[in-house]
């Protein structure tokens, strides 16, 4: 489709007014929570002699979005800067660039963000400033992998407290913005290593007293930053990039508590085996440790993975689907494109379809207003073991919860992630069951948490390695949470060589309903050898070889040696699997592990799910209670480029029949499936409702208007 510039001329102060109304009544929600939508044309340093500035503007507030960001940078300066080693690129010639988009942004309405980048500066201002800059063990300057004519500036040094707040007072001083941003800070993905002379008095870089070290430093600035932000107006803020899903660097809970606006850098997936639901799991994450507040997940159009094309548009219905599991999670939308080129990108097929969405999304904005999530299984997401732990040989971290997550897709359960540092009895009063996959690392007072958890009546699952490290990554001589399971340790982590270990089925259980005609079924490939329990329900048949086929056959038919544990104590229910099953079943695709960890997931959740959604396919669940009503999300991922992206074509599934239970007092009026834009019939209505969604394409909410 060849957009020309007319079609972006839009009446943006109607959609302004429309949104407004949506929260009227609510004067006192801080503007930052009522964001719906957002966009970014992120800036290059080409964008002054190429992007058209007023078709920019027009565009984005045709997209009915809140907030623009704008670049500052700090990098590359996109304005008439004084700060001394901000240098100004190379197309801004006398212009202010950022004051005129800032300018035109603010006409239609939106809100400006200004957008920094703390990371990168040039060989300049490493000749004057060497102490900003990050150092390798020889004590060179780091450079940058991909431009060697910058470097990597060091969080711990006064480029963080000098040079960054040098550039928020200037911006302050000059133009009318809303808040501050920075990009790539705090960094994402990996934990920095540096030499430079600030690092050398910090704790090995690794450990968990370093990661103590860098959380102090990030507080600090962040606060620092907030309160340079607030220097302009009392309701204008600071945040940053995060996102990294379960395996972010800043420790969540305790930013979750000063952040305002928690920014998902989580912006697609390529051609790697990367499975669907990766933003579906950043928003979980997001719920998980800051609840109400406001969080964005940034979907690039651009084409992301291995190699990339920052310029170029990706599968437009991959971006669809990374938008649906935005809104279907809890998060709110954010569309992301690169470079203004020829007026608005050379590539102008990224601008049509986010437009459709974003208006279709405008249309039915609240029932995308979420007060709680309607689960009662949660999921501990064990951050520091994600940062810390290290697996068995062979073994990434991802896999246990991909393995897990997977298991609780297929067996529709729904579920919300549960941080390891909000285990208080209110965080937990709404589950009924706690999954904690390979959840290594536990401090003491966790442990005692999830005790008290069982006490009162909660149920645990938890698989190999669980509480075996203390929070500092410290090996206990026994699991943390021996006594609850009834477990004890009884050897080192046996791995496989040829055939794995497998279970034997000693008497009949719920957990193994399915198994007939087998006497045993696969172990997993590492198991942490337990102490005998009495009347097992699986035990374990040692590993043999598989090849020669002639050796391949047990040498220990029959053991004591547990491999599940299961407990019932009055109503809490406990099962333990000595096995990193989730890990070997997302790696051996077996089905056998597929369908025993999600009959031991049904078996500890027990028999009242506060809502089912039964059909055909592999779908995501989500339901919320919402400023409308409630709301049941249906992601549709039934699709071969589930496991690896991208989606290039989407196959509808059938009727899926929801059962809800509602709370006493709530009467449901209508159910409106808002992506077919119709209302459908359904039964009951006060204390439980019935309905069938009779297909998804890729995506379907139901929402039900409740007074
Ligand atoms: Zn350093």
């Amino acid at each position: 489709m060849n957009l020309n510039r007319r079609d972006f001329m839009v009446a943006p102060a109607a959609t302004i007014a429309a949104t407004s109304i949506l929260f009227a009544a609510e004067p006192a929600v801080p503007w930052q929570r009522k964001i719906r939508r957002l966009g970014q044309t992120n800036m290059t340093e080409h964008d002054p002699a190429v992007l058209d500035v007023e078709q920019w503007a027009d565009y984005w507030a045709s997209l009915k979005i809140d907030a623009v960001m704008v670049s500052v940078t700090g990098i590359l300066a996109f304005y008439q800067t004084k700060v001394p080693y901000h240098r100004k690129g190379k197309f801004l010639g006398n212009r202010d660039f950022f004051g005129e988009c800032c300018a035109a942004a603010k006409k239609r309405g939106m809100h400006v963000i200004a957008r920094m980048s703390p990371d990168l500066n040039w060989e300049d201002a490493v000749q004057a400033h060497p102490e900003w800059f990050q150092r390798d063990a020889q004590g060179n300057a780091v450079r940058h992998t991909e431009d060697p004519r910058l470097f990597r500036t060091c969080m711990f040094t006064t480029y963080m407290t000098d040079y960054m707040p040098a550039i928020m007072k200037e911006i302050n001083s000059l133009y009318d913005v809303d808040g501050m941003f920075t990009n790539a800070w705090p960094p994402l993905g990996a934990l920095p290593v540096c030499h430079c002379e600030q690092c050398k008095n910090l704790p090995p870089a690794g450990t968990v007293a370093y990661w103590d070290k860098f959380n102090e430093r990030i507080t600090w600035l962040w606060k620092l930053y907030d309160s340079i932000a607030k220097e302009k107006k009392p309701s204008n803020f600071y945040f940053a990039n995060l996102g990294g899903g379960i395996r972010s660097t800043a420790d969540l809970v305790k930013l979750g508590e000063i952040c305002e606006w928690f920014q998902c850098d989580n912006q697609g997936r390529g051609g790697d085996d990367t499975p669907i639901w990766g933003c579906a799991l950043q928003g979980r994450v997001c719920h998980a440790v800051q609840k109400g507040k406001m969080s964005t997940n940034v979907t690039a159009a651009w084409s992301t993975g291995t190699p990339r094309w920052r310029n170029v548009y990706k599968s437009p219905l991959e971006e669809q689907m990374w938008f649906d599991e935005t809104l279907a999670s809890g998060m709110v939308p954010y569309h992301h494109i690169i470079g203004g080129e020829n007026g608005m990108g050379e590539d102008r097929r990224w601008l049509e379809p986010a437009r459709k969405y974003f208006e279709w999304m405008a249309r039915h904005d609240a029932h995308f207003v979420n007060k709680r999530s309607v689960a009662n299984v949660g999921v501990v997401m064990g951050q520091r073991t994600h940062l810390f732990y290290r697996p068995p040989r062979g073994a990434l971290m991802r896999e246990y919860m991909d393995g897990m997550y997977y298991a609780l897709l297929e067996g529709r359960f729904l579920f919300d992630f549960v941080h390891e540092d909000k285990l208080a009895p209110e965080d937990l009063a709404k589950y009924s069951a706690l999954l904690l996959p390979n959840t290594a690392l536990l401090s003491d007072q966790q442990c005692r948490q999830l005790r008290a958890y069982v006490d009162a009546g909660g149920s645990l699952l938890a698989t190999f390695e669980t509480s075996l490290y203390n929070e500092r990554n410290e090996r206990r001589g026994d699991f943390g949470l021996a006594d609850v399971f009834g477990i004890r340790k009884a050897g080192e982590i046996t791995g496989t060589l040829g055939n794995a270990y497998l279970a034997r089925i000693e008497q009949p259980h719920e957990i193994l309903n399915g198994f007939s005609g087998t006497n045993w079924i696969p172990g997993a490939e590492n198991r942490l050898p337990v102490a005998p329990v009495d009347d097992p329900i699986l035990t374990v048949v040692p590993g043999f070889v598989a090849y020669p086929p002639e050796l391949s056959y047990p040498l220990q038919a029959r053991t004591n040696e547990p491999a599940i544990v299961v407990r019932q104590r009055g109503k809490s229910r406990l099962v333990y699997f000595p096995g990193d099953i989730e890990r070997t079943m997302w790696r051996s695709g077996h089905t056998d592990l597929a369908r025993l960890l999600q009959n031991a997931i049904r078996w500890v959740a027990g028999a009242t799910q506060p809502v089912t959604v039964a059909g055909d396919g592999v779908v995501e669940t989500f339901a919320w209670e919402t400023q409308a009503g409630f709301a049941v999300h249906v992601l549709n991922y039934t699709n071969p480029a589930m496991h690896r992206g991208w989606i290039r074509k989407f196959y509808p599934i059938g009727g899926q029949k929801v059962r809800m239970s509602l709370p006493q007092g709530r009467r449901v009026t209508r159910v409106e499936l808002l992506r077919a834009e119709k209302n459908i019939p359904f039964t009951g209505g006060s204390g439980s409702i019935e309905f069938t969604i009779p297909g998804v394409l890729d995506y379907e909410v139901a929402a039900l208007h409740s007074a």
